[in-house]
């Protein structure tokens, strides 16, 4: 009984003297410098991860006015774009961050924007109340990158299968393919412009069915985000 626990103390003795010596060699291989040492080095030996796609999001005329506005017979507000807009845009950033993505949301005239480095940027705008159906995209007009132009044909490949929409080409005016975002962001950052349909005669599925309109824009994201070899 008592041998065991003179046994036992000694361990205890020889692993306290183990580490305070083990904790003595830290310290006095930080203090010399050594490579081996630093916080840097240890780091360095854990897994890391993969990164995590930036994706960013305006949601358009955020912070800025309403967008286009539709009324009823009467006068009364039906609709604001603005609205539409961030409806679809949480929605994208609730799929894009469950894929794993690092997903924000910009206003219109966001202060972030400026020289902007991000993996994709795609603006969400509705078009005007009048009776047309269709969504359109847009890329930057002056020299747009293959990365421009790769997430256009993700994209016009996605949203029409997601939504039942048409591409609606002839209605894609200066302000979208001379958007002022492209003018503002890194060269080097992906970006498109999407007018996800006319708030009248798309009402019905822009503001009855935001969540098939927000798998139609991740599913285009996704798409541009995956390997090469797997794009359209
Ligand atoms: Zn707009």
């Amino acid at each position: 009984m008592r041998r065991d626990l003179l046994g036992r103390i000694q361990q205890i003795i020889l692993f306290v003297s183990l580490l305070l010596l083990l904790v003595i060699g830290v310290l006095g291989a930080q203090s010399a410098g050594l490579p081996w040492a630093s916080g840097e080095f240890l780091t360095g030996l854990l897994p890391s991860l993969p990164d995590r796609p930036r994706v960013v999001l305006i949601s358009g005329h955020a912070g800025n006015d309403s967008g286009a506005v539709c009324t009823d017979g009467a006068g009364d507000v039906t609709v604001m774009e603005a609205d539409v807009n961030a409806a679809v845009a949480k929605r994208v950033v609730e799929r894009l961050g469950r894929a794993g993505n690092d997903v924000e949301i910009f206003d219109e005239f966001d202060a972030r924007l400026d020289g902007l480095v991000a993996d994709v940027l795609v603006s969400l705008h509705a078009d005007s109340c009048v009776d047309y159906s269709g969504y359109k995209a847009a890329h930057r007009d002056n020299n747009p990158s293959p990365a421009d132009s790769q997430l256009l044909a993700c994209v016009d490949k996605a949203y029409p299968a997601a939504t039942g929409l048409v591409y609606h080409p002839d209605t894609i005016t200066r302000d979208m393919i001379d958007y002022h975002v492209f003018r503002k962001i890194d060269r080097s950052t992906p970006a498109l412009i999407l007018e996800l349909g006319f708030l009248g005669g798309d009402g019905p599925l822009l503001t009855g069915s935001p969540d098939r309109v927000a798998q139609g824009v991740a599913d285009g994201i996704e798409c541009f985000l995956k390997p090469a070899a797997e794009k359209p």
